[in-house]
């Protein structure tokens, strides 16, 4: 069964709970501002942020676990994978650092360690390991206006459409999530419109893989092959640092 997570605008507080609850399961570190950081609180040491909305609205920001990833999609070496209970995951140890990930995302979602000697791709993984034995993510425990639960996707897209439907005035009627990209893992219903936390696509109902695939394939041969001994080269420099204990290596580097 498809695991979710539905987040209800109306009712957050932007108490951070559910920002520092990630942070200490996953013993993320300190954040640090860089020049290049897009605004909406999401970094390498950030997997979750809250974003502030007029009139009181505060919006939560996370990885969506599209059904049909677009990151999967475009990585070369499999680091991203889509698991059968709905998060996606990412495996630092067969990570390229070519970043097409970052560059598919419709969300603008995972981000990189660029001070780091070796850096990895880092995002939400949703928890899996919890989810795997049968705990919800730490995000959705620490939260204690119920603003974001844990669930099957099915129930929380009937308790999605419940709530507008009971409450016709107050939501907009649409469930983030449900359709965008051929859909996704973490969904949303809301009094305020939520579409700022898309990156702009001509069709976004449709899977992303699909476009990803198609522009790939436009891309010159006579490119890709350059690219991929540029990769290897990478692959391979990335392998040595961290087979000889570089010194950003770190217990339990992959996120699977
Ligand atoms: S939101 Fe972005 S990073 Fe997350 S699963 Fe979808 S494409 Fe991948
Ligand atoms: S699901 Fe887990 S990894 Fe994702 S934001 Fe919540 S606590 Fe962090
Ligand atoms: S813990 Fe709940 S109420 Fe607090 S900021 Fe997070 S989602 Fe909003």
């Amino acid at each position: 069964m498809s695991k979710a997570i539905l987040t209800d605008v109306t009712k957050c507080i932007g108490c951070l709970k559910c920002v520092s609850a990630c942070k200490e399961i996953h013993h993320l570190g300190a954040d640090v501002p860089r020049v290049w950081d897009k605004n909406d609180g999401l970094s390498a040491e950030n997997w979750t942020s809250i974003i502030a909305k007029p009139e009181n609205h505060y919006v939560r920001k996370q990885c969506r676990h599209c059904l049909e990833p677009a990151c999967v999609s475009v990585c070369p070496v499999g680091a991203m994978h889509k698991t059968e209970l709905g998060p996606v995951v990412y495996d630092s140890s067969k990570c390229l650092g070519c970043r097409y990930c970052m560059m598919a995302c419709p969300f603008g979602i995972p981000r990189y360690e660029w001070d780091k000697a070796v850096p990895h791709v880092e995002k939400c993984i949703m928890c899996y390991d919890r989810i795997e034995e049968g705990k919800q993510p730490a995000c959705t425990e620490a939260c204690p206006e119920n603003a974001t639960i844990f669930g099957d996707r099915s129930d929380l897209l009937k308790i999605a459409h419940t709530r507008i439907k009971e409450n016709p005035h107050k939501y907009i009627d649409r469930v983030w999530g449900e359709n965008e990209v051929g859909g996704t893992s973490v969904l949303y219903v809301s009094d305020i419109n939520l579409d700022f936390l898309t990156y702009p696509t001509k069709n976004f109902d449709t899977p992303l893989p699909e476009e990803t695939v198609a522009a790939l394939d436009s891309v010159p041969y006579a490119f890709l092959g350059m690219g991929g001994v540029m990769l290897g080269l990478n692959w391979i420099i990335r392998r040595r640092m961290k087979l000889g204990g570089g010194p950003n290596k770190k217990d339990g580097d992959s996120h699977e």
